[in-house]
């Protein structure tokens, strides 16, 4: 017998399908130059300081004296701290190195967590919305209450009229690229404070934050540690897509023992994140591992500028990529995402992602990345505007 939670996982062909197409388009055009600004994945190397690092460490494991096997169940405390210093201390937030769980990436936390929960939670996530959320809940049997994020609520979901116990945020978003200010996040936290549910909030965009009102960590907000579990990742902050490491916060202060449950669940079923990932974050720390890896973000934030400002005076509805590297552009004269990913392939031989890939209310809507080069950015932008 099978788990039948698995059969109602809705199938994604998203990521195929637009593999598809563009193969089709490519093997039918062999001479187009096709641009992706659909991506959602780094592609500037890691920062020099990151790469040291990993050389250093990888010396460490050529010798009997300095070799590490199987490391500290929640992770090094060379990283622990670092992280409780750079990324809540300096932001006058109090969390504690026990309170941090590092990990191999932001995916399977958010993607685990919910093991912790009884079935019978009924579970909120924004539309659209990063996949994982929703799938991880439905394989475990869990109801779901989709909350819309549209042009007209600002992309700002309204709090469910019925009671749920789990609500997922993401901040800044993937797919809209839009952010919360700390009144937003501020109502959310108050309403899992009166109705006794939990936030997870996951921050893998925070190093994207450009503006002052929008906050980097939930636990800036009063209330938060009593509800909230935060996941961070590195993926996006420093281009560790390739090296796999984050962390989760789950503070002691929660109402039920999570900080304990999730400590027993990660010793049973995980081993830990390598010796040379924990290194390679630690170094993102350091005076050079920050300037670096600030440097690469404001490349690509450089991208999403000029996207925003070209899409913008093309005539076209564009939101978010002012904190976050995605865009997310209305489609025109009410194309369907998936018609005016086809006009962008065969006109300008751009790719995008379909908004109606990540949710319902994502029809209407395409997604575009800032993690190109300048060059093919520039370089796609002048062609759709030349094929308008
Ligand atoms: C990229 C991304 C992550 C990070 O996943 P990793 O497993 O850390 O690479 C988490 N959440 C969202 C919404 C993302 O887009």
């Amino acid at each position: 017998m099978i788990n039948e939670n698995y059969l109602k996982l809705s199938e994604s062909y998203l990521f195929a399908d637009i593999a598809k197409r563009v193969q089709t388009f490519k093997a039918e055009n062999p001479k187009a130059d096709v641009i992706s600004l659909g991506i959602g994945d780094v592609t500037q190397p890691l920062a020099p300081a990151v790469i040291e690092a990993l050389h250093k460490a990888t010396d460490e494991m050529a010798v009997a004296s300095t070799f590490r096997g199987y490391g500290p169940e929640r992770g090094y405390d060379f990283l622990r701290e670092a992280i409780v210093e750079h990324d809540f201390r300096s932001r006058g937030i109090d969390i504690e190195a026990d309170e941090v769980f590092v990990s191999d990436g932001a995916k399977s936390d958010t993607g685990n967590f919910q093991e912790l929960l009884s079935a019978k939670c009924v579970v909120a996530v924004t539309d659209p919305v990063y996949p994982v959320y929703i799938d991880a809940n439905t394989m475990a049997g869990r109801e779901i209450v989709n909350l819309p994020c549209t042009a007209e609520n600002g992309f700002v979901p309204k709090l469910p009229k019925r009671h749920v116990d789990v609500i997922y945020l993401c901040y800044p978003n993937n797919p809209t690229g839009t952010t919360l200010t700390r009144e937003q996040l501020k109502m959310w936290v108050d309403y899992a404070l009166a109705n006794d549910a939990l936030i997870f909030y996951d921050a893998a965009y925070e190093a994207y934050i450009q503006s002052e009102d929008v906050p980097h960590s939930i636990y800036e907000i009063e209330g938060a540690k009593a509800c909230a579990v935060e996941f961070h990742s590195y993926s996006k902050t420093a281009g560790f897509t390739g090296i796999r490491c984050g962390y989760t916060v789950v503070p002691k202060t929660l109402k039920e023992p999570l900080n304990k449950l999730w400590n027993r669940r990660q010793s049973t079923k995980f081993n830990g994140t390598s010796y040379l990932a924990q290194r390679a974050a630690e170094a993102i720390y350091t005076p050079e591992g920050k300037t670096q890896t600030k440097a690469t973000i404001a490349y690509y934030m450089e991208n999403a500028r000029m996207m925003r400002e070209a899409l913008t005076g093309m005539g076209f509805k564009v939101y978010g990529g002012i904190d976050a590297p995605y865009l997310w552009v209305s489609t025109p004269s009410k194309m369907t995402s998936w018609e005016f990913f086809d006009w962008m392939l065969h006109s300008a031989h751009v790719v995008c992602t379909p908004g109606v890939g990540f949710g319902a209310q994502g029809e209407g809507f395409v997604r575009l990345t800032a993690f190109g080069t300048h060059e093919n950015t520039e370089k796609a932008l002048r062609r759709i505007n030349s094929k308008l």
